[in-house]
């Protein structure tokens, strides 16, 4: 019989844990005369009552598995570890919260026995977020697609059922600051979208504060793209240009005498402020990446695990 692994990141997630489990757990159980199924649960250093609720379910479920770390690490470390200990034949990725219907896998999975590979979740429409959520989102892929090499799909979140392959090849991939739906798209396969609804959140709030979203932003556009350090050589040769007419414009003025160009103070002003914001700017955007090299060559694991619950090593 295959198997099915659902890999459910958590990070302060006590009022959705117990619904998210029972909803899953009732679509594997309707789909158990074909398949066998695990269900993986990543406690991402949850403060509050998390981990508690979930090691009282894990003791009357045997294939739910529980790892949690030591601190926060972040969504998509704990996506990552997830697919490490996912033994399925098809993994499927979903959040805690609900948004992705755990019962759309039932066509998921027919699209996966069709032959295809990854196929991941778009999004119709998102109910309950923002219209600042929503307009970030948009700018972001917007400008990731203009600025990275590979195709990442608009509206399109880490919701997805994947094959074993996929998941072994990604798990090949040692760097750090992962950004999963970009590497699955990198890896290559048959991919397909699968469009759904998105709900509203089940009970609690966002744990994607404004920093933690640049940081996933950064992320996507640094993994995927040196087009930003290419736009610092542009800068670069437009300023040149721009101080070349400056040049002519005051040997001009002084050969001909213009206007008195000793009055100028403005102009340099403007000038120095000018070039050194757009130094600064360079600067910035090299250290970005530099700052990626540094993180890549520490070698740190990427999560620090501090308790497996029925996990076999
Ligand atoms: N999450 C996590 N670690 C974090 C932040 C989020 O494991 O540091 C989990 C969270 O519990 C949820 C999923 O990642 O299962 C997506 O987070 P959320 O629903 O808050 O993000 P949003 O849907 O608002 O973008
Ligand atoms: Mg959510």
């Amino acid at each position: 019989m295959k198997k099915i692994s659902f890999v459910i990141p958590m990070y302060c997630e006590e009022k959705v844990a117990d619904e998210c489990y029972k909803r899953v757990k009732n679509v594997l159980n309707e789909l158990s005369n074909k398949y066998e199924h695990e269900i993986i649960i990543i406690d991402d250093g949850s403060k509050d009552q998390t981990l508690p609720i979930l090691e009282q379910l894990a003791k009357q479920d045997l294939s739910l598995k529980i790892i949690s770390f030591s601190r926060n690490f972040g969504h998509q470390a704990a996506v990552t570890c997830g697919l490490q200990y996912a033994s399925g034949d098809a993994i499927v990725i979903i959040d805690a919260d609900m948004q992705d219907p755990p019962e759309l896998i039932k066509e998921m999975l027919e699209l996966w026995e069709a032959g295809n590979d990854v196929i991941y979740g778009k999004r119709k429409n998102r109910k309950g977020e923002s219209a600042f959520k929503l307009f970030s989102a948009k700018m972001f892929y917007q400008m990731l697609n203009a600025l990275s090499d590979v195709e990442i799909p608009k509206d399109t979140g880490d919701f997805r059922l994947v094959d074993r392959k996929v998941v072994d090849a990604i798990n090949q991939l040692p760097e750090h600051n992962k950004f999963l739906r970009g590497l699955f798209s990198w890896v290559g396969y048959k991919q397909i979208p699968f469009e759904y609804e998105r709900q509203e959140r089940f009970a609690g709030k966002t744990k994607y504060p404004l920093n933690k979203m640049l940081k996933l932003a950064s992320d996507g556009i640094i993994g995927f793209s040196t087009k930003p350090l290419k736009l610092v050589g542009a800068i670069g040769i437009m300023s040149v240009c721009i101080s070349f007419i400056l040049l002519l414009y005051a040997i001009a003025s002084y050969i001909w005498n213009l206007n008195n160009l000793s009055s100028g103070w403005t102009s340099i002003m403007v000038a120095i402020t000018f070039f050194a914001g757009i130094q600064l700017l360079s600067i910035w955007i090299i250290s970005e990446y530099i700052g990626r090299i540094y993180d890549e060559s520490k070698r740190r694991p990427q999560f620090i695990i501090n308790k497996k619950i029925n996990i076999k090593e």
